[in-house]
């Protein structure tokens, strides 16, 4: 019986249980849609564009090996598979599931005709709830019920050999679809392999000596960058769980964030557009030309604060940002700039090549405290204190070159030791200024 393989954020072959399946029924048509308006607000964004060309490419090539190949279509992936299944006289249609809504709503569509696998978690989200029924809503506790369905399954194996049909049907070309950005600046200094063969090479020299403590040092290469592989799925988290060694528990924890995220946004699809708590609806951002202004000048990395200009431009530059910088420049917008986690979560979206739908709103409603957790508003990071503390100061001479001569003394705070530079802008708003206009602004919530 001939299938097809529907593949989204899970291009691999390895531990590919969508793949699997297919292959066991006979020959596999494997299919990628660019579908560009179900997510509406959600499409692809530019930097995972690039990503998705280059991932894409490998994973056509690998299939190849394997004779087979990957179709493209671009289009309403629901009207796009009905009409392949038609075309080809395929019975049904394979795919791991996922959870972003528009996923959600197109796998509904497709009814019985749609055969779903797990895969691209540790467990099942329906599966990891809470006494009484529902989605967790806290990380702490969601780790604790997460605890029943561990270890993970053992990844799968790649077929050896992928059935093919006697005809293939029409696709694309690559080159068409223009995911590459037109921008002169931009992606230049993207330093990253996509691709499933990059991924597996990543996961068998996984080093964390040290995790703990290292992956909160932005100077230092700490964590594993496995961010846009798993992403996309070239890897699997059961792979990459079972790639770390039992007594590495900080880093399973933070792997198992990702199931988490697709569990809040399974419980509440709208999550990257609407405040968890409904109170946050009346916190007064600032809008208008001077908040517009403080915008720009925090995604190009100008806003006076060392540490937060050194994470927007690495951003920008190689479309990715350190943890712990992440949470310090998400703070600083919403915190120090009473800028919406709305505009942050926007510019994430399009500058991340490993943005998450799920992690992404996840995490920026954890730092705005908007969120359903228990993460207070009112608690606002010290964007000097941090920079200091997680030792930044090499950081920063990476990717703000203006400050490239300042001393360890100098480099978090250039203003208040009279040493910053010419080229190098003033602090926007002085820290304890902004503390004061946060807390303010949080008092007219209760
Ligand atoms: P490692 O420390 O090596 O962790 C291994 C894997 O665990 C990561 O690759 C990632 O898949 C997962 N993970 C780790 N921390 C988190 C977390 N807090 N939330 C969810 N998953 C996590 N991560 C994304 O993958 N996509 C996003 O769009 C995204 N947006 C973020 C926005 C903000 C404001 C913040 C504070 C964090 C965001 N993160 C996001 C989470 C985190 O910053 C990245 O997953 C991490 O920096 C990736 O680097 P790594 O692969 O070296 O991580």
């Amino acid at each position: 019986m001939t299938t097809l393989l529907w593949l989204r954020q899970d291009l691999r072959l390895n531990d590919q249980p969508a793949l699997a399946a297919a292959a066991r029924q006979g020959p596999v048509i494997p299919v990628y849609i660019l579908d560009d308006d179900a997510p509406g607000d959600w499409r692809i964004g530019g930097a995972q564009r690039w990503w998705l060309h280059y991932s894409i490419a490998t994973l056509d090539s690998a299939l190849r090996d394997h004779g087979s190949r990957l179709v493209l279509r671009r289009g309403a992936a629901v009207s796009v598979l009905t009409e392949l299944l038609g075309s080809t006289g395929a019975e049904a249609i394979h795919a791991i599931r996922h959870y972003e809504p528009w996923w959600r709503k197109a796998e509904a569509a497709l009814g019985e005709r749609l055969c779903l696998h797990d895969g691209n978690h540790l467990a099942p989200p329906e599966q990891v709830r809470t006494g009484s029924g529902g989605q967790f809503r806290i990380y702490s506790a969601f780790w604790r019920g997460l605890q029943e369905h561990l270890p993970p399954e053992k990844p799968l194996p790649a077929p050896d050999a992928i059935p093919a049909p006697d005809h293939w049907p029409r696709g694309d070309k690559l080159a068409d679809w223009q995911l590459l950005p037109t921008k002169p600046d931009w992606t230049g200094g993207f330093d990253w392999t996509p691709g499933e063969a990059e991924a597996q090479r990543k996961i068998a020299a996984l080093a964390l000596e040290g995790y703990d403590d290292r992956r909160n040092l932005p100077s230092e290469e700490g964590t594993s960058r496995l961010s846009p592989h798993l992403h996309f799925g070239e890897v699997s988290p059961r792979a990459v769980w079972y790639a770390s060694d039992a007594h590495e528990v900080t880093f399973r924890k933070e792997l198992a964030w990702r199931d988490f995220t697709d569990g809040v946004v399974l419980a509440l699809p709208d999550y990257a557009r609407k405040n968890g708590r409904d109170a946050f609806d009346k916190l007064p951002w600032r809008t208008g030309k001077a908040s517009a202004a403080d915008l720009r000048a925090w995604q190009t990395g100008h806003t006076g604060y060392p540490i937060v200009d050194a994470g927007m431009r690495q951003l920008w530059q190689t479309g990715w940002m350190h943890n712990r910088v992440r949470m310090i420049t998400a703070s600083f917008l919403i915190k120090h700039l009473l800028i919406d986690w709305r505009e942050g979560e926007r510019w994430f979206w399009d500058c991340l090549v490993d943005a998450d739908y799920g992690n992404n709103a996840v995490n920026w409603q954890w730092v705005a405290g908007t969120g359903i957790d228990a993460n207070m508003f009112g608690r606002i990071m010290a964007p000097l204190t941090q920079s200091e503390k997680f030792d930044a100061g090499d950081y920063i001479r990476q990717w703000v070159p203006e400050l490239k001569g300042l001393t360890d003394e100098a480099i978090h705070d250039p203003d208040a030791t009279g040493r910053r530079p010419d080229d190098y802008p003033p602090k926007l708003i002085g820290h304890r200024e902004a503390r004061e206009r946060a807390l303010a602004a949080g008092r007219k919530v209760r």
